[in-house]
């Protein structure tokens, strides 16, 4: 569900015409629902309801300052995957006791800036990371929580750019190891356990894989338990997928996730950490662009828009499908035409959709793409030299630019000329 309706014949965030914050700010832009996201924030909440738990929002699925102020002020945790998304959780406010740190390849700068800065755990991916980290927290003179991220080689059924829980996957130890490494971190002095970690994938559809992944996690919980490991923590990762509105799909409900939770692990005495990215910020979030023109080709029409694959790089990058809708309220029994929506990239990969069946759109309008509040934003770029889209948060009736349009001059400022150049 999210708050983005046709109001008085315009598409609305919440209150807010999509029309007026194109007037103000310029196309192509994001947009994303304060209500959207709160509400995506409390169905987790729900979920989970009755079990001692921490929602650590996954931040690389839209890390924009407002957005994960607004998350931690519900109460959320953040789970960080860089350097750069712990200084932004910091300077979103959330404390070091919230912040998880994930990822495969955390650099020992990364880890010292975590451990002086404060972090509720890291979780390891490997020996030698976790080496490293008794290094940089032995010579800190500090003690680092971790949990072991165990890769319980299921298969969670979905792009294989996007699954992680297979043997062949970079993430995680393999889970018949991981009694053999949690001895080893046992016996660190830098270390101290608190945990076990899995992540299986992102926009899964399906429960099955979790509910395997995460029996396997209780399993492993009593045989640590059983020689004498502490584990008061149990971190499920995220993944869960959302409608991207083709055929009517329906992913599966938090509330039965939850349950999924509850059955698996919930009677084991652990505190249980979970990690949505996608479900949180996709669709609370919209692009909106304008079609620049409207091109007959050989046996095609093409919708060439604003904005492009540097802008929004799922379609390319995943073969995601996104909704795509005009601005302005399609007449009641208007006939449908079929369009490749493209941008004006110099790549044929450039092409959001294909023979998509949608409303007429004349050059001029606008169209919003739907479900792009997630991985949208946070994986743009200024190919083409076309400069990063503004970011706006719409509250109510009121709308605010959370990251502005950098100017001409803003993006070429910061490339410098060598020395040797005058
Ligand atoms: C990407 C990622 C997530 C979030 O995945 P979503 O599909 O956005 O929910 C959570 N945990 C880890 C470790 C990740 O890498």
């Amino acid at each position: 569900m999210d708050h983005f309706n046709y109001q008085d014949g315009v598409l609305h965030a919440e209150d807010v015409s999509l029309a007026d914050i194109a007037a103000e700010v310029g196309t192509p832009f994001y947009v994303y629902s304060t209500a959207t996201l709160t509400r995506h924030y409390q169905v987790f909440e729900e979920a989970l309801s009755g079990m001692v738990h921490l929602i650590c929002y996954a931040m690389k699925a839209n890390s924009n300052l407002a957005v994960i102020k607004l998350l931690g002020d519900l109460g959320a945790g953040m789970d960080v995957v860089s350097g750069g998304e712990y200084m932004r959780a910091k300077a979103a406010g959330i404390p070091g006791e919230r912040i998880v740190f994930s990822g495969v390849g955390k650099t020992r700068d990364e880890m010292q800036l975590a451990l002086e800065g404060g972090i509720r755990q890291f979780n390891v991916e490997s020996e030698p990371e976790l080496y490293q980290l008794d290094k940089v927290a032995q010579a800190l003179g500090k003690v680092a929580p971790i949990t072991i991220r165990v890769n319980p080689d299921v298969d969670a059924k979905t792009h294989a750019k996007i699954a992680t829980g297979k043997s062949e996957n970079k993430f995680g130890i393999p889970i018949a190891r991981a009694v053999e490494v949690y001895r080893e971190a046992a016996a660190m002095p830098g270390i101290e356990i608190v945990g076990v970690d899995v992540h299986i994938g992102s926009q899964l559809t399906d429960l099955a894989p979790y509910e395997a992944a995460y029996k396997l996690v209780a399993d492993l919980v009593a045989q640590l338990r059983s020689e004498g490991i502490t584990i008061r923590r149990i971190d499920l990762g995220g993944g869960l997928g959302i409608p991207y509105v083709r055929d009517n799909q329906a992913p599966p409900l938090p509330r039965d996730y939850g349950e999924i939770v509850r059955r698996t692990v919930g009677d084991l005495g652990c505190e249980i950490e979970i990690e949505p990215g996608r479900l949180i910020a996709g669709n609370a979030g919209l692009l909106v662009a304008e079609t620049i023109y409207v091109k007959q080709g050989e046996g095609r029409q093409f919708l060439i828009l604003d904005a492009a694959m540097n802008d929004l790089i799922r379609p390319a990058m995943y073969d995601a499908w996104h909704d795509i809708v005009p601005v302005i309220e399609p007449a009641p029994g208007v006939e449908q035409t079929r369009y490749d929506v493209v941008g004006p990239v110099c790549e044929s990969g450039d092409t959001f959709a294909k023979e998509r069946v949608m409303p007429p759109v004349a050059a001029g309008e606008l169209v919003a793409f739907r479900s792009a509040g997630a991985y949208g934003a946070v994986m743009s770029s200024e190919y083409n030299s076309r400069p990063m889209i503004p970011e706006v948060l719409v509250n109510g009736d009121h709308f605010a630019v959370v990251r502005p349009r950098p100017t001409f001059d803003e993006m070429l400022g910061r490339d410098t000329l060598p020395y040797w150049m005058s």
